[in-house]
């Protein structure tokens, strides 16, 4: 498949944690290349606007608190399959059920607390890639 991009966040729990840099690391030499990236924090409006897709969900006011908890790191990845090939990388999202080697494994929590997003789709990557970048702040 032809090289795509997908979007990522470290998220709260992995963040305060000081796991940013090891995720990266293991983003990084999985063979993706980062196009946009920086450190921000969602309010509880942003986070529920990012989340929008599951707010009929019984988790959604607990992520909502998570994800506006403390500092994420936002990211857009660049490599062939991307989405895919992210996805397996992270895991599954029950760390529990997630596969070793993972990042999930070795970093999240638990399913809510899980260290970091992925994107589902080429459609979403772009629209999550575009709620947190402009084009200026990417290479
Ligand atoms: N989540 C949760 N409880 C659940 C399922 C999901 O708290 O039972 C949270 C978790 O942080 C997850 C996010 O909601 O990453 C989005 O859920 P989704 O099903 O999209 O999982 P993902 O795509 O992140 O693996
Ligand atoms: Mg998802």
């Amino acid at each position: 498949m032809a090289t795509n991009r997908t979007f990522t966040m470290v998220k709260p729990d992995a963040v305060a944690d000081g796991n940013t840099g090891g995720i990266l690391q293991m983003i990084q030499k999985a063979g993706f290349k980062i196009v946009a990236m920086k450190q921000t924090r969602l309010s509880k409006e942003t986070a529920g606007a990012f989340y929008a897709v599951h707010k009929e969900r019984p988790f959604y006011g607990e992520l909502v608190d998570y994800m506006s908890s403390g500092p994420i790191v936002a990211a857009i990845l660049e490599k062939n399959d991307a989405v895919a090939d992210f996805r397996k990388l992270i895991g599954a999202t029950d760390p529990a059920k997630a596969d070793a080697g993972t990042i999930r494994k070795l970093y999240a929590k638990s399913i809510s607390a899980n260290a970091v997003h992925g994107s589902d789709s080429d459609d979403n990557a772009r629209i999550e890639g575009d709620f947190f970048f402009s084009s200026l702040e990417r290479v």
